[in-house]
């Protein structure tokens, strides 16, 4: 189905992101993977992809925080992959402090990495998908672009800002066919979400596992969290052709987290 597709992920070392590369590589695409990690484990990651699905994946481990670093990754991406149709924006951070106490570092990490590199990356890809006339923008927001918890300033205020861009980029390039909509997710049980279970845990005096239930019933109705493969599903589904009328939305995917 995306046969023949150049597709870069950003933070596609763990998590969401490499649930996402995963599923469009199942589908054919090209992938460039980008993050952090043991160099070891992301090349035999690298490798594994490219030999299960017969696709090409590479790999270029641009820092997201660095100015235009964004930018650097998408035309890196544009000339090893020899275009881009896809750009995935998730690569992302979380700090965790009331606003007062909220170190000035803290946040502008936090809007580097969470907003401005996906106003960078948009920026850089799009003459190239508007010369190509195709193009599929997918920004991993959150349910925290559309609602708020105590604490999180920094992500909340990113996070907003990421659904209001995929709204002005959606507009922007509405009469061509290229998209641009924002997956938001509630909780995932990534490397992210374990740290902040383990925080938790240790806090409260209790094990993990309550502490994981705990988080999950406070906020996520269905009391299940998400999985990477899910949001990597849906990420394929608006890169196909029954979502070339679907741009500048936010779409949940949360257990009924916003529905509240
Ligand atoms: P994760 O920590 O498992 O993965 C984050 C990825 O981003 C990793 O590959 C990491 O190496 C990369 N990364 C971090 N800083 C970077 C930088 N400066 N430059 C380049 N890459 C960098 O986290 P995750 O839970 O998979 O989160 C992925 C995205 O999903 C984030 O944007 C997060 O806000 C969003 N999200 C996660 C959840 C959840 O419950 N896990 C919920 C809603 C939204």
């Amino acid at each position: 189905m995306l046969n023949g597709k150049r597709a870069l992920v950003t933070g596609s070392t763990s998590g969401i992101g490499l649930g996402i590369a995963r599923a469009l590589a199942a589908k054919g695409a090209s992938v460039m993977l980008n993050g952090f990690g043991d160099g070891a484990e992301i090349e035999a990651l690298r490798a594994g992809l490219a030999r299960e699905f017969g696709v090409t994946v590479l790999y270029n481990g641009a820092d997201l925080s660095r100015p235009d670093g964004a930018g650097d990754l998408v035309r890196d991406t544009q000339a090893r992959l020899g275009g881009l149709d896809i750009l995935v924006n998730n690569a992302g951070i979380q700090h965790v402090a009331p606003v007062e106490e909220f170190p000035l570092e803290r946040w502008d990490s936090v809007i580097a990495i969470n907003l401005t590199a996906v106003f960078q990356a948009i920026r850089a890809a799009l003459p190239g998908m508007k010369a190509q006339g195709w193009g599929r923008i997918v920004n991993v927001a959150s349910v925290h672009g559309l609602v708020a918890s105590v604490n999180k300033a920094a992500y909340i205020a990113a996070k907003h800002g990421v659904v209001g861009l995929t709204k002005v980029v959606g507009l922007e390039t509405a009469e061509i066919d290229i998209t641009c909509n924002a997956i938001c997710p509630g909780w995932v049980l990534t490397p992210l979400v374990q740290k902040q279970i383990d925080t938790r845990a240790e806090a409260q005096g209790v094990a993990v596992e309550e502490a994981g239930r705990d988080l999950l019933s406070e906020k996520q109705p269905s009391k299940k969290f998400t999985t990477p493969e899910q949001i990597g599903d849906l990420a394929v589904f608006l890169c196909s052709s029954a979502a070339a009328n679907m741009t500048g939305s936010a779409l949940t995917m949360d257990g009924g987290w916003a529905a509240q």
